[in-house]
Order: structure tokens, then sequence, then C-alpha cells
């Protein structure tokens, strides 16, 4: 079929919109007509690395309404709303056999070589290959996506909301909920106020935890942290973090921190600012050049658990679900993170804003296709 689609055509150049072909779903993949995708920051990463594979269609956060499925299909039929996710898994590996699918190793060859799961693309463009992104390519009318990205939506759930649970939204919330596992009761810091940072403090909110401290460099960031649930806030530009973090909870440090920042500093101190006993999650991706150092004196007598963790420890079909529910029960905040909605010819507008300083990277623009909506 012929559908409308950004492409990406060149390294940091503006995306064009143009006509490109859609090959049907084949066995263990699903049509899907997108309804409404996010433009993210790494959208932007993509178009400005060079090596992205050439020419693709961008967008990984992306809900709309299943049209056709491919053989051995059976989580979803035609008619189902849904919310795609990036990190689709095999069910059968190492990691996907113990639960922890997060981790599953099927999906980032393929990510990386710009294709579905067997390696081949869907896409093309006058008899030339396109890649695809993440498994997903959302920045078009349809995308043909594997099944396990698509994860059925109550059927009152709106597709603007539905579209950004599958990227920030599920990392923070996962962050709090499955990686750190934070108890009602406890306190937790959550450092970095983004995307993914104002998800773990509502993540953090749902879970129960009495006190909720944002730690950011950025005054409006740290703001936007208390419109989202943080109950205390520290500039940690301004004042050490850990010795914030101790002085707001008794001298001992928060049950749970929460790094979402990217930055190892910033790790550093959500590690210091940990209580005996307690656990800190880096979630955000740090420059690989970079290292994390931790004092080495006392290790052993802290107790401690520090955890990576990616895409926030989700199981999609588990989660994305229960935040939907969480949304439509007015547990947690979706409707604050749609900041803008456009159409797809304006998405270069959308790209350009992330170079405005004044930029607050907390919400997004969403792409939205007209049609069958909710
Ligand atoms: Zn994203
Ligand atoms: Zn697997």
């Amino acid at each position: 079929m012929e559908m409308l689609a950004a492409v990406m055509k060149g390294t940091n150049q503006p995306l064009a919109i143009e006509k490109v072909e859609l090959a049907p779903p084949k066995a263990g993949e699903v049509l899907v007509k997108i309804m409404a995708t996010g433009v993210c920051h790494s959208d932007l990463n993509a178009i400005e690395d060079e090596s992205t594979p050439l020419p693709t269609i961008l967008g990984h956060e992306g809900a709309g309404i299943v049209v056709e499925v491919g053989a051995n299909v059976n989580t979803v039929k035609a008619g189902d709303k849904v919310a795609l996710s990036w990190v689709p898994f095999c069910g059968t590996c190492e990691f996907c056999r113990t639960g922890q699918v997060n981790m599953c190793e099927s999906a980032f060859g393929p990510m990386f070589a710009g294709t579905l799961l067997d390696g081949t693309s869907r896409l093309s463009q006058n008899g030339k290959l396109v890649y695809h992104n993440s498994l997903l390519s959302t920045f078009a009318e349809y995308a043909v996506v594997p099944e396990m990205s698509c994860i059925k939506m109550p059927n009152g759930m709106p597709m603007a909301q539905a579209s950004l649970i599958g990227c920030g939204v599920a990392t923070g919330f996962g962050a709090a909920v499955r990686a750190a596992q934070v108890k009602p009761g406890s306190t937790v810091a959550v450092f970095g106020i983004g995307g993914v940072g104002v998800n773990a403090i509502q993540g953090a909110r749902v879970a129960g935890a009495s006190r909720i401290i944002a730690c950011d460099v950025k005054p409006q960031n740290l703001e936007m942290a208390r419109k989202f649930g943080a109950t205390d806030v520290v500039n940690v530009g301004e004042v050490n973090a850990a010795g914030a973090l101790k002085e707001l909870t008794g001298g001992y440090g928060v049950h749970y921190a929460i790094d979402c920042s990217g930055n190892p500093t910033a790790a550093q101190s959500a590690w210091l600012g940990t209580r005996k006993g307690g656990t800190t999650v880096v979630v955000g991706a740090f420059n690989p050049k970079k290292e994390l150092s931790l004092p080495a004196g006392g290790f052993h007598r802290v107790g401690k658990v520090l955890k990576g963790s990616f895409y926030g420890d989700v199981h999609p079909f588990r989660d994305f679900p229960i935040i939907a529910q969480l949304y439509l029960d007015g547990q947690f905040k979706l409707d604050e993170l749609v900041l803008d909605r456009i159409a797809l010819p304006d998405i270069n507008k959308a790209m350009d804003a992330f170079h405005d300083p004044c930029c607050v990277n907390v919400g997004r623009t969403v792409i939205e296709f007209g049609g069958e909506s909710a």
C-alpha cells in the first residue's frame, strides 16, 4: 500500500514528507494505522547520527488501530487499539524464559540494522529499500510492526496519550515500580527531571512513597517535578545533593534513588544519598566514554544495591495496560505530557524546537493523523 511518511534521507537534513510503499505484514507482524506518535529527543539524535541506516522512517512512540494481522498473530485483531513498544521480545531466549523480557537480545540486531525481526524491511520507495527504525517507524500513516510490539489498550484510551506510554513513560514508571520496587511509606529521590524523571516521580507516587525528592540543576525542571508529585526539590547545582538528601531524611538518606540524568556525577550523588540497605537505580544512559566511580571505603558495610535498568525493567504486556488504567482512573498524568498536537507535514518544526534553549524536556509534541480517533 502507498502511504505518506516523513523520510530521513540524510544526516542533519530536514525530513522529507513523501509517499512510501508499505508491504503487508508477514507471520508474527501487525499492520497498524498510526493515530498518534510522539516526537522524541532520540529521533533528533538519530537525525544527527551518521550511523543511522538511510533512507529511514524514524518514530518509536506510537499508538494506533490494528488494520490487519499476519499469520500466527494471537494477541491482537483488526480494530484493536494498541500502544507500541520499541523493545519487542522473543519469548523463548534465556532472558525471556526468566521473565526479564526487557533484556531480550533478539531485537537489538534488527534495531541497529534498521529492519524488522526477520532481518528484512516492509518499507520501500520507487522500488528501493527504506529502513525501519526501532522496529516501528511511526512517522508514517501506517506501520508494520512485530506482534510483540503491539500492546492492546482499553477502549477509552485516547491515542495521543497512549502514544507516549512506550518510551519515557514506561521507562520512568518502571524504574520506580519495577526496578527499584518502591514500597509504601518509603522515601525516593529522582535525579534528572526530564521525560523519564517525571514518570519515575509518578511511579514512586503510585507505589505509595511518602516523600519524593526531585533533584536537578534547572529551577524550571524542579517546578515541573512538583506538578507530577515531588514533595521536595533539591537544586543540585547549588547544594551537595547527598548531604541534602540526608538532611531531608533524618540523616539516613533515601530508601531509593533513581538516576535518570545520564550523568555519572549525578549517579554517584544518588548512590551517596541512598541510605544503608537502600537501592540506587540508574536508568539514564551514560556516555560510554565516561566512568562511574564510587568510594571503595566501607562499600561492604552499606548493604546497598546499585542496579542498572534498561527500559525501567518493564514488561510491556503487563505494564502498559496498568499505566493506561491508572491514567483512566485519574492517578497518572499523561495529558500534561502532550504539549502540542501537529500534523505530519509540520514534523521538522518539532525537531527544530529541541534546539530552543528554553525547551523544557518534559512532555512531547504529538503528531496526529486525524480520522477515527478517541
Ligand atoms: Zn522516545
Ligand atoms: Zn528473548
